[in-house]
């Protein structure tokens, strides 16, 4: 089947498609008529989870297992597919042993991933989801577009952003290795918010909900990019059916102020939640909320380090110029963010 003279075959494969971005990618697929090899590393849960009930999903959806780290398992979901979506990696801020948990599947995953396509005989373009997090590791005023790598993260200091990195440099240079029967484009989403398809709160998502249920103790100087995941996952799309899309693309919307993200909650009706009423997001206040971080977990530590008190600014000129990515209103993300973790019994009804 040919999708609307994309040029781009039927068959598609979706890793990790569990997943809060995969879930998402996966229905937006399916209702543009593509049939999908979801793969997932328990096929039971995936069974009775989300997947399928989407809409198209008894026809065109078959769930495969594979497992980042088990070389070979993607194998047979990859063959017969003309473009692999690999979305599958860990997302965490805490882990008791990053390599263990965040650097090999990332890393070792990608690899495995593409030897996969590699093998394969139907694979014409892979869509790797890469981060902001491959591209800056601390927010120091810079406008990040691109042509910006991180080089501030390590394998000890915001393990997460390392892994992405990593992972991105080694699809990169599995490409430039030797001659590929594809090639490759990668989406770097910035934090992403927006309704999910899974019960567990995504990390990202978890930052909207510690704001308003009194978790977060106080309004720091934190710049968050935020993109919709429903607008991430149209990314995706139309990094497969452009031909001549390539490299790397932002995906992000708009960078608030944790202060404006809580005035846009606000906004969006939701001002009678557990917000914090302390601020301290002057310089004064970084400098206090840093002293009191290190009662955080190292990774959340880590990370406000390294973001606090600085600037993030993204360029999604990009994306939005080629590839045609239009964002929804960032009031709508948050809105619908928050509407979803009350549905879900995350967040009380206020
Ligand atoms: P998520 O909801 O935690 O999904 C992660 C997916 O990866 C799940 O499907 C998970 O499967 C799968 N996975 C993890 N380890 C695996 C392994 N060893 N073998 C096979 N599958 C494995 O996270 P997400 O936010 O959708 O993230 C998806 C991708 O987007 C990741 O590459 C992430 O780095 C990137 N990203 C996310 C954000 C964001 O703000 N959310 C921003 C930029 C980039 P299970 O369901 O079995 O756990």
């Amino acid at each position: 089947m040919d999708q609307g003279g994309s040029g781009v075959s039927g068959t598609v494969c979706v890793t990790g498609a569990t997943g809060f971005i995969g879930g998402h990618l996966v229905e937006q697929l399916l209702a543009r008529g593509y049939t999908v090899r979801g793969t997932v590393r328990d096929l039971d849960a995936a069974a009775e989870g989300f997947l399928p009930e989407l809409p198209g999903a008894s026809e065109r959806l078959e769930l495969v297992w594979a497992d980042l780290m088990k070389e070979g398992s993607f194998d047979l979901p990859i063959e017969g597919c003309e473009t692999v979506f690999h979305v599958a990696s860990p997302f965490t801020l805490h882990a008791n042993d990053p390599n263990e948990q965040l650097i090999a599947p990332a890393v070792v995953g990608t690899r495995n991933v593409l030897n996969a396509c590699a093998r394969s005989s139907s694979v014409r373009r892979v869509v790797l989801t890469s981060s902001l997090a491959a591209m800056v590791g601390r927010a120091d005023g810079r406008v990040i577009t691109e042509e910006h790598w991180n080089t501030d993260s390590h394998a000890g200091r915001n393990p997460y952003s390392y892994a992405k990195t990593e992972a991105e440099r080694t699809a990169w240079t599995f490409m430039d290795e030797e001659p590929r029967a594809f090639d490759l484009v990668v989406i770097n989403p910035v934090g992403v918010f927006g309704p999910s398809h899974r019960t567990s709160v995504n990390t990202s998502v978890a930052y909207v909900r510690d704001l308003m249920s009194g978790k977060a103790p106080a309004i720091v100087d934190l710049d968050v990019s935020v993109v919709d995941v429903r607008d991430v996952a149209d990314a995706h799309i139309r990094a497969m059916e452009q031909p001549d899309a390539s490299g790397r693309y932002l995906c992000g919307h708009v960078v608030l102020s944790s202060a404006e993200l809580v005035d846009a909650l606000k906004a969006a009706g939701y001002h009678r939640h557990r917000f914090p009423r302390l601020r301290l997001d002057s310089p004064l206040g970084t400098r206090v909320a840093r002293a009191l971080a290190v009662f955080q977990p190292k990774g959340v530590r880590q990370y406000a380090h390294a973001f606090m008190g600085g600037r993030l600014r993204t360029d999604n000129t990009r994306i939005r110029t080629e590839l045609g990515v239009e964002f929804r209103p960032v009031g709508e993300t948050l809105g619908e963010t928050a509407a979803d973790l009350i549905e879900k019994g995350h967040l009380e009804r206020r």
